[in-house]
């Protein structure tokens, strides 16, 4: 690192101290590092699906091997205990198989059939890299959601230049290291080390397109700023999910569901349960059932408590705001409240009969809270549930699967889990995005492949039409025109 380089500190989220110092990259650093891609992209989207299969695979076979090493990395720079950092490296070792096995049979060219009045000609779709794709990462799973680009943007052809959030830098720098050290090369995946400004530079290097992630709130700012070079963007944005519950649901399961789901990772997830919508009949039992489970909750600093610290200081005061603004309204804290907010680690709060206006239900709380409130059914569920400005996912339990079904189908969100929580987002073959303030475009599955390449149509043609039939021309036979009407009346007349 220059001398006169502008740094930055990586911290310890369990107690405060310096973890890593790394450098502040600007504009120019940013750049330079774009050119280098554009390169290493050129040569890597030459390269056969088969032999940009064998490197990928190169890739998951370090993650595979070194998982309990990047675990560590995570639980000291994120926060969260190892056996949830080895969570999310488990999940993002199948999605880096899946892309790499998945890449040449959803991308590679293939033949549409031509229409009646093309017959003659061979058509095909083909899907080319993009060629420099920047991806934009937050700190909450710092591992399985930069990976979600990173590997669907590689398998497509790509090269990366990735910028993980300040907070994270560290695992960044790791995965980074270990696709250098599987691609060695060419530098097709790149590290840019910074904060927002270094972000902001990446947004205006003239990159073929953006995958973020991150909050509603700078997802704006990324998508103005890559509006100026029409620069496409990718926006997996953050959520308000919510969980419902029928009343023929299976309790015990459906608590430990939304219980999992609301304070894992400290609530810091974005398919995170923040909101519970209980049919009124097993209301008081559900709350019963959660509020037992919460009780045993220990959350700390440890490689084994049952969740971390929060990893960005800032968010300590949105979850006492929430909070706050609950009880204000007339919600109750059945367990933990205000003071359950400390300086590092937040205790479980469990809140319920929050008013639909309180800001504990319309804005984002990424912290370990969760809001219970009853429904007269599933309908109502729905409707509350979609009331929400963000739309990522959402879980139903039910016993009554046609009831699910249905719900299912007019939930205003991305995905949607039937008795479980987030599972699709471990389904690597299924997509991954949200809706409204969530974000647009996915990740994940056939359509995060193609989310990275641009689609090319070809027609050859097999046979020349003769002139005189051949209606996209001024030689044609007078009646040509009509000939052919007449054979369309006959295919296409019947209904
Ligand atoms: P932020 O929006 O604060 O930051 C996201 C990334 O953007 C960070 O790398 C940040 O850098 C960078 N950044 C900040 N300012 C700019 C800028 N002007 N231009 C370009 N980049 C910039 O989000 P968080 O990191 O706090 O992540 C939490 C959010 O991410 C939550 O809302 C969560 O729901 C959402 N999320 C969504 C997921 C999904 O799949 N839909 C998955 C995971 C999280 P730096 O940190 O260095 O400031």
């Amino acid at each position: 690192m220059p001398e006169t380089q502008q740094t930055f500190d990586s911290y310890s989220p369990a107690d405060g101290r310096v973890l890593a110092k790394f450098p502040l990259m600007d504009s120019t650093a940013v750049a330079e590092a774009v050119d280098r891609a554009r390169i290493a992209g050129s040569w890597w989207g030459d390269l056969s699906f088969r032999e940009r299969r064998r490197y990928l695979m190169r890739v998951k076979s370090i993650l595979a091997r070194r998982a309990e090493e990047l675990a560590e990395v995570v639980h000291r720079e994120n926060g969260k205990p190892t056996d949830d950092a080895l969570l999310e490296i488990l999940l993002s070792i199948e999605h880096v198989d899946w892309a790499a096995r998945n890449a040449e049979h959803v991308l590679g060219r293939r033949r549409v059939r031509p229409g009646l009045l093309t017959l003659n000609q061979d058509a095909r779709v083909s899907h080319q890299p993009l060629g420099v794709v920047g991806v934009i990462g937050p700190w909450n799973y710092p591992v399985f959601t930069p990976m979600g680009s990173l590997a669907y943007a590689l398998a497509a052809g790509n090269a990366v230049v990735f910028k993980p959030s300040e907070y994270t830098t560290d695992v960044g720098r790791w995965l980074v290291a270990a696709m250098q050290e599987a691609i060695p090369d060419q530098p097709v995946a790149q590290l840019v080390t910074g904060d927002g400004s270094t972000g902001a530079a990446l947004c205006a290097a003239g990159v073929d397109k953006i995958s973020f992630t991150g909050s509603a709130r700078t997802g704006r700012k990324v998508a103005a700023a890559c509006a100026e070079s029409l620069t496409p963007v990718l926006m997996e944005l953050g959520g308000k999910d919510a969980v419902l519950v029928d009343a023929g649901a299976d309790l015990e399961k459906a608590a430990s569901a939304a219980t999992f789901g609301a304070y894992h990772n400290a609530g810091q997830t974005c398919a995170g349960v923040e909101r519970v919508y209980v049919h009124e009949a097993v209301y008081h039992e559900f709350v019963e059932r959660v509020a037992d489970k919460v009780r045993a909750l220990s959350p700390g600093t440890t490689r084994e408590s049952a969740y971390g610290p929060m990893t960005m200081p800032q968010q300590i005061d949105v979850v006492r705001r929430h909070v706050l603004d609950a009880l204000a309204r007339g919600g109750q804290a059945v367990v933990g409240g205000p003071e359950s907010v400390g300086d590092r680690v937040i205790g479980p709060v469990l809140l319920t009969n929050v008013p639909e206006d309180s800001t504990a239900v319309t804005e984002e709380t990424f912290g370990p809270v969760i809001v219970v409130n009853p429904v007269r059914d599933l309908d109502e569920a729905v409707d509350r549930s979609n009331a929400s400005s963000f739309g990522l996912s959402a879980a139903i339990f039910s016993k009554d699967r046609r009831a699910m079904e249905r719900a299912a189908a007019r939930l205003r969100v991305g995905s949607v889990t039937m008795n479980s929580w987030v599972m699709n987002a471990g389904v690597a073959a299924l997509p991954w995005g949200g809706v409204g303030e969530s974000g647009f475009g996915r990740i994940h599955g056939d359509d995060g492949l193609r989310e990275f390449t641009r689609t090319k149509a070809t027609t050859r043609e097999r046979f020349p039409l003769p002139v005189a039939l051949n209606i996209t021309n001024f030689d044609r036979h007078p009646r040509a025109a009509d000939l052919v009407r007449r054979t369309f009346a006959l295919v296409h007349g019947r209904s």
